[in-house]
């Protein structure tokens, strides 16, 4: 098929669905054969318009080549049964309008003849007189600049002034620039009442244009401030829908291009069609369709808005027909979106409400016009009102759907803030619970030690003055045993809010472990913290009732200034710490910090730790030291004293560790490491001839030792060394702890055939009768009696007295401490039989005391027991040279 083909077939198609319309309507012009004579028109009364088609006879013109002589002369004019002037789709023809008009009246009139449109590509008019004359001649349409109208109106008309009594011949010759025929009005007005009619209907469709140019122009601002597509596309819609009527209406071409024919055409149906598609887009951008329809219908709607759209493309080439064509695609496509709305609205989509209401008024318009165009509805004053009305209710619904849809919008986003705000506070609520639990004591409310470390951290850093107080509660575990933990939880709250009640504004009380707690009191020197201390002691000690039971806490404080006693934080809770537990020993149970305590605090710690290990690592030694019998100056045994080689700290006294691995439990090990090596000690000496017996020390704890026993006599056994010639020295203050207890446990160990020694008599508050009924064989003085002693001292009453009872029992006095010749000429005037001290021998190391022994005259020792038995003997002449390192 050649192109030229295509293209009419296409316009016959179109021609055919244009032409259904009038066909139903009830006519088209082909009906129409009737050469009768036309009546005169008499021009009376026609103000309000008269239709002309009645009186007008049609002609048409075959390939559009009759001038008007040829008109005239034709025989083929035709009456018109429609009221407009409608011609469908004719290519290649013209048709011919003719009319006759009569003044009888005796003035001069003036009318106009009103096409009704300016869509007609070419009218000429001609006037003639009834003798042919050619009285007007006027060639226009919209193919035809402006300036060929008669008169400056957006319609077609023509004004014509009419004689009186003169009879005139209109002629219209209507031509087609593609075969499509606009259809019009034929009306016939006096000037009065046609600018009285158009009039009125330029200033509707003025205000209608104002309108729409209000309301996109508002909706583009919108756009410009919200970015929000649909309100973009709606704006778009306006504007197409403005530009459409105002280049329909002809206002375009009387105003904008009046030079610029073709473009008042590409603009009208252009337009029309934009208006269509961009109505559509918006609505289904607007009411989201995607999420309601299926792929397949979208594709539906795309389809049919590219078909549409297609329809641009003829109309860049001229082809007005084809283009209106097309625009009946898109109104095909405002159809089926207006359908697929009417589904929405049935499934309660909100933004359907104001969709299927807009776009049913837009085809009601549209299609009202139709039937006016297909004279279906009676001849009214319809013309401009239905496509006003419809479109104005169009524009108007999608905007207020639009507003709506922003409200519903800034609804969701309120409710949505007030979400997010609910749940920011809720947020922080969590956030502040959470930090209150993590800066405060569960159980007290109290802070916790973080809190109050960060505070005495700020108040150091600030340089604030601080008295730091260290509260321990004393012995809380027997608050636990005697009202369970529940009762101690309850007594721990009851503390906690009375510590609460007693700070005053700015001080800081906090919880640090079960029970112990810190209080921080901001510019309180040490006088004022002593006077706080006592306070809260006294606090804590009111009883209070927990499960019946009366429960007073007595509490140790330690107590230590910022700036004076530490520089930083962390140095002020530990030395607090320190002197918290020095306040135990204290009447009291208030220290204050002692400097240097934290040193000897950190030596403490450090030796409490390495004393376990000590016997592994071969750290002890054990220093020999005589006891020689006074009487004779002969040696009768040694004391095994102990000594700790630290790694760091050097050579230790027992004084010092032994305190320490009683504290920590480590006495245990340390013992019977001591028994151990003074048994073997005895076996090698024996070995080489130095037969004595030797005096350990155990501690009150070792008395708990269920297997000290077993121990002493498997060591004993396997070194073969007799039972009796090993001596427990047991102090006085051990036995007299548990005093009971201490005579079952060493009648035990009697039986074992160890001796048993009492230790620094004369500290422990014992009494000899007391004495009396123990298994002991020796009793030791202690050295406070026996350093300074004299003839006439205070000290030779007891030490005398004591000398004598104890023979009395039957027990073998040992003066310790013997530190000149003076006291040992003394103590053998009194009858005491034994001397250890500093005036015989320090203690030495093994090899030093068999040195020792052997330069006061061998070997020669007696096979005395351990206990004030005879040894080798040499006279007992003063200090050594090897004496003990410490
Ligand atoms: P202690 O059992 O009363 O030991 C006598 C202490 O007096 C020893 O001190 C000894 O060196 C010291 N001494 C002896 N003669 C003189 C003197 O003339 N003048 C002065 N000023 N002091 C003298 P050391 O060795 O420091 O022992 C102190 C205490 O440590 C001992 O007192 C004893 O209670 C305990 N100890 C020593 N070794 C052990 C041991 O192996 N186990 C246990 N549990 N305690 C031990
Ligand atoms: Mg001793
Ligand atoms: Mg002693």
């Amino acid at each position: 098929m050649d192109p030229v083909t295509a293209r009419h077939c296409l316009r016959l198609a179109l021609a055919w669905m244009l032409l259904l319309a009038s066909a139903l309507a009830g006519g088209g012009p082909l009906r129409t054969a009737s050469a009768a004579e036309a009546p005169v028109v008499t021009i009376r009364g026609i103000e309000a318009g008269l239709d002309l088609a009645p009186f007008a006879r049609i002609l048409p013109d075959p390939g559009g080549r009759m001038d008007l002589e040829a008109a005239r002369r034709a025989t083929g004019w035709q009456t018109t049964p429609n009221r407009l002037l409608r011609f469908g789709y004719a290519p290649d023809m013209a048709w011919w309008a003719r009319v006759t008009l009569t003044n009888p009246s005796a003035r001069a009139a003036r009318v106009v003849i009103d096409l009704g449109t300016s869509q007609q590509d070419y009218v000429d008019w001609y006037v003639t007189a009834p003798d042919g004359q050619v009285l007007l001649t006027n060639q226009t349409g919209d193919r035809r600049s402006f300036a060929t109208r008669l008169l400056p109106y957006r319609d077609l008309v023509l004004p014509y002034h009419l004689p009186s009594d003169a009879t005139v011949t209109v002629y219209l010759r209507l031509g087609t620039h593609d075969g499509l025929f606009a259809s019009m009005p034929f009306r016939l007005y006096d000037y009065t009442g046609f600018f009285t009619t158009s009039g009125r209907e330029s200033a509707l469709l003025s205000m209608f244009h104002g309108g729409l140019a209000a309301l996109a122009l508002f909706n583009l601002l919108v756009f410009l401030v919200t970015h929000q597509g649909a309100v973009g596309l709606y704006v778009l819609h306006l504007l197409a829908v403005l530009t459409g009527s105002v280049s329909f209406r002809g206002f375009g071409f009387q105003y904008l291009w009046p030079d610029l024919p073709g473009l008042s055409n590409a603009m009208t149906a252009g337009s029309i069609i934009l208006a269509f598609v961009t109505g559509s887009l918006f609505v289904v951008r607007y009411v989201r369709l995607h999420r309601h329809v299926s792929v397949a219908t979208r594709r539906v709607v795309s389809l049919l808005m590219i078909a549409a759209l297609s329809g641009l493309v003829p109309l860049a080439f001229g082809q007005y027909a084809l283009a209106v064509g097309f625009s009946l695609i898109g109104l095909g496509l405002v159809v089926v979106v207006y359908l697929l709305n009417v589904r929405l609205l049935f499934r309660g989509v909100r933004e359907a409400r104001f969709t299927v209401p807009a776009f049913f008024a837009l085809i009601v318009a549209v299609a009202l016009h139709y039937l006016e165009i297909s004279e279906l509805l009676p001849p009214s004053g319809f013309r401009v009102w239905p496509l006003i009305i419809g479109s104005s209710i169009e524009v108007m619904l999608l905007a207020f759907g639009l507003a709506d849809a922003m409200n519903q919008q800034r609804e969701r986003r309120f409710a949505a803030e007030r979400r997010e705000e609910l749940a920011r506070l809720h947020m922080a609520e969590i956030e502040r619970e959470a930090s209150h639990k993590a800066r405060h004591d569960e159980l007290t409310g109290l802070l916790n030690r973080r809190a109050a470390e960060e505070w005495l951290e700020a108040a150091v850093e600030r340089g604030q003055p601080v008295a730091v107080l260290h509260l321990g509660l004393n012995d809380f575990g027997a608050v636990n045993e005697a009202v369970g933990h529940t009762g101690g939880d309850a007594v721990l709250r009851q503390l906690g809010r009375r510590l609460e009640t007693a700070m005053a504004p700015g001080e800081i009380a906090a919880r640090l472990l079960a029970d112990e707690f810190l209080v921080l009191m901001p510019d309180t020197d040490q006088a004022r913290a002593v006077i706080a201390a006592d306070r809260i002691q006294r606090l804590f000690a009111v009883p209070q009732q927990v499960s019946g039971t009366d429960i007073s806490i007595a509490c140790r404080v330690g107590i230590v200034i910022f700036p004076v006693d530490a520089r930083t934080a962390e140095d002020l809770l530990r030395r607090a710490a320190i002197a918290m537990q020095d306040a135990a020993r204290l009447p009291r149970r208030i220290q204050v910090y002692q400097a240097g305590r934290d040193d000897d605090h950190r030596r403490r710690i450090a030796l409490i730790r390495d004393l376990r290990h000590a016997a592994e690592h071969g750290e002890f030694r054990l220093l020999y030291q005589p006891k020689i019998r006074i009487a004779t100056g002969t040696l009768v045994a040694a004391e095994a004293l102990i000594r700790w080689e630290h790694p760091t700290y050097g050579m230790i006294s027992p004084a010092e560790f032994i305190p320490l691995a009683e504290q920590s439990g480590a006495t245990r090990g340390m013992t019977r490491w001591v028994i151990g090596e003074a048994v073997h000690r005895m076996r090698s000496w024996r070995a080489a001839g130095l037969d004595i017996g030797l005096s350990v020390n155990i501690s009150a704890l070792d008395l708990d030792d269920p297997d000290l026993i077993g121990f002493v006599g498997r060591s004993l056994e396997a070194a073969g060394i007799e039972a009796g010639r090993l001596t427990l020295e047991v102090t006085e203050s051990a036995i007299m702890t548990n005093p009971e207890r201490s005579r079952a446990i060493l009648e035990d160990l009697r039986a074992s055939g160890v001796m048993i020694s009492v230790d620094d008599f004369g500290t422990g508050y014992s009494s000899l009768a007391h004495l009396k009924r123990l298994p002991v064989q020796e009793l030791k003085i202690d050295q406070s009696f026996i350093r300074d002693l004299s003839e006439a001292s205070e000290d030779a009453v007891i030490v005398r007295s004591t000398i004598g009872m104890s023979h009395n029992l039957g027990l073998t006095v040992v003066a310790e401490g013997v530190e000149s010749v003076e006291t040992l000429a003394l103590l053998g005037s009194w009858g005491c039989d034994v001397a250890q001290g500093y005036a015989i021998a320090r203690p030495l190391a093994a090899a030093d005391f068999e040195r020792w022994v052997a330069e006061r005259g061998g070997a020669g020792v007696s096979g005395e027991t351990g206990a004030s038995g005879e040894a080798g003997a040499t006279d007992a002449s003063g200090d050594d040279a090897t004496s003990e390192a410490d």
